[in-house]
């Protein structure tokens, strides 16, 4: 059986670039079907239960709820309520591992100043000019960009976004946070140091010396009011399910257990086909005018053939992105009599052997875990070759060394004792690919560094004409925030090939 629509849209993939996506074109009154091979909508943003415990997959922590920002925007332009959500204030303690005082991110821009003059003196300079980067950025994507640009009416509208302030953001576009630190003669600061490092890698999976400044300068600031991180009262789920509710109201068709297979441009070029595998069993025919892919880009490589309409030389481009990182990720259930009562909801430890271990910890009463229990989830970066590589045997003593090392992290930080765990498992790479379908478990993007940041990145739109591209790899990169401007990027982008100009409510 075929589905088939002329003017019908299909979005693949129901993370929250997608169900981004499916709800705003929906809401435009666009047919659309929005594919997701899961029996569960989300993605890396999604939940799971084990018992009384619900586990946040990945992201534990949201920005852009706040006014103004992106998924505040959208709820409010889509007329649905958005999740209910607390600011983080601490947004996160680092523990540099080193004995020294944890750095404390606070809500309050000035306690936040006091707290990083005490921490690192002599580094004002440097957060200065961070600072005028970031205004310069913040102001450029409120005008909702179009980048990279690839075609007059992309470059059209990365003009119109573009005001006299970027010019400073302009000059430093190739330069990395390790030149401003340079530039501002706080290169030699190593606490400073090792607490960029630490903090940018979880936002570009770089260090100082690779992030863009463009993108450093403004994940530095995503904690302080006006902005914020926020925690999501019930689980990270119900920012997908609140969006999945408006792509519904607005007749949108969601299919779950619907799994993309392959992926080809009709002869005529003028309608997309897709095999889709039904409940692991029924193989169901799809065609479409447009296609969203919300997937890792590396995805079209295995699900368009070379008679699929992929160019030779976008294949190669697609061959030669940069290879992402994995994640390993630890979830755990203690009782809350077991954490010391002073600790943050999110702290981030440097450990020799593990790197950067980065903690959340769940609310009493917050829907994760039964009042007076605690969900304890740590994450840590991961080389998806080398998981992918493990023969079972090797895995399973990987995985095992790697929880211990988890564990006993945990003890030295919490001082948790091993025993009193309620709950643990682990995740690794591998269940990443299984449980998100992104190849070899990549999760995060291509990485932010100054050759592949903003008009360097991989373009949402392909040579394809009708398959645009978003999600964590296409500007401006990884975190719900960044995955729905990318998923508001490429509607307007096919909105306009349909000759209607689309704009988010301000
Ligand atoms: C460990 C970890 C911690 C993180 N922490 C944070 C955080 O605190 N805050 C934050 O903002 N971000 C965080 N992130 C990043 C954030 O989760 C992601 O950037 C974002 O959720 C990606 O959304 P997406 O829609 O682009 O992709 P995905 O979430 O990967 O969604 C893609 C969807 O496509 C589906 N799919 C895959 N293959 C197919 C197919 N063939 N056919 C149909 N459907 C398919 C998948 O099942 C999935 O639902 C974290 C990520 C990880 C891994």
């Amino acid at each position: 059986m075929t589905f088939k629509s002329e003017q019908s849209v299909i979005v693949i993939g129901a993370g929250i670039a997608g169900l981004t996506a499916g709800a705003l074109l929906a809401h435009e009154g666009l047919n659309v079907t929005l594919l997701e091979a899961h029996s569960q909508i989300g993605g890396c943003a999604g939940t799971f239960r084990r018992g009384p415990f619900v586990f946040d997959v990945g992201a534990t922590q949201v920005a852009g709820l706040e006014k103004q920002g992106i998924h505040e925007r959208i709820f409010r332009h889509l007329q649905g309520p958005g999740p209910v959500a607390h600011i983080l204030d601490p947004a996160c303690v680092v523990n540099l591992g080193d004995g020294t005082k944890p750095i404390y991110l606070w809500h309050d821009p000035e306690k936040w100043k006091k707290e990083r003059t005490e921490q690192f003196p002599g580094s004002e300079t440097f957060w200065n000019l961070c600072n005028q980067l970031h205004k310069s950025n913040w102001l450029f994507a409120a005008n909702d960009p179009i980048l990279p640009a690839k075609n007059l009416w992309d470059l059209q509208q990365l003009l119109k976004a573009t005001k006299p302030i970027n010019l400073i953001s302009f000059l430093f576009s190739r330069s990395s946070v390790a030149d401003l630190l340079w530039m501002c003669s706080c290169s030699k600061d190593k606490r400073l140091r090792k607490f960029l490092d630490l903090q940018l890698k979880l936002y570009s999976q770089k260090n100082s010396d690779k992030t863009a400044a463009l993108y450093g300068a403004t994940v530095l600031q995503m904690a302080q009011s006006p902005l914020g991180l926020w925690h999501i009262e019930g689980s990270m789920q119900k920012l997908s399910n609140h969006l999945r509710d408006c792509f519904l109201r607005d007749r949108g068709n969601l299919l779950t257990r619907h799994k993309v297979i392959s992926l080809s441009l009709r002869k005529n070029r003028k309608l997309w086909a897709l095999d889709v595998i039904k409940n692991n069993s029924t193989l169901l025919k799809f065609e479409a005018s447009d296609v969203i892919f919300t997937l890792p880009p590396q995805s079209l490589l295995d699900l368009m053939s070379n008679e699929s309409g992929l160019p030779e030389n976008y294949r190669k481009i697609l061959e030669q992105l940069p290879k992402p990182n994995g994640a390993i990720v630890f979830y755990g259930a203690i009782d809350r009599s077991n954490i010391p009562t002073d600790k943050a909801g999110h702290i981030q430890v440097y450990e020799e052997q593990l790197g950067s271990l980065f903690i959340s910890i769940s609310r009493d009463g917050d829907g994760r875990a039964p009042l007076g229990q605690a969900t304890c989830i740590g994450s840590i970066f991961a080389d998806v070759d080398f998981w992918s590589s493990c023969n079972d045997f090797d895995y399973k003593k990987n995985k095992s060394l790697v929880l211990q090392k988890i564990l006993d992290a945990f003890h030295r930080t919490l001082d948790i004792d091993p025993q009193q765990w309620l709950h643990k498992e682990l995740a690794t790479p591998k269940s990443f690919a299984r449980w998100t379908g992104r190849p070899l478990g990549i999760v995060g993007g291509l990485g932010q560094q100054p050759t592949t940041f903003g008009p360097f990145g991989l373009p949402g739109r392909t040579p394809m004409k009708g398959l645009l591209l978003c999600g964590d790899s296409i500007y401006p990169g990884e975190g719900t925030a960044g995955v729905s401007q990318s998923a508001l990027m490429a509607c307007k982008q096919l909105l306009s090939a349909r000759g209607r100009q689309f704009n988010l409510i301000r």
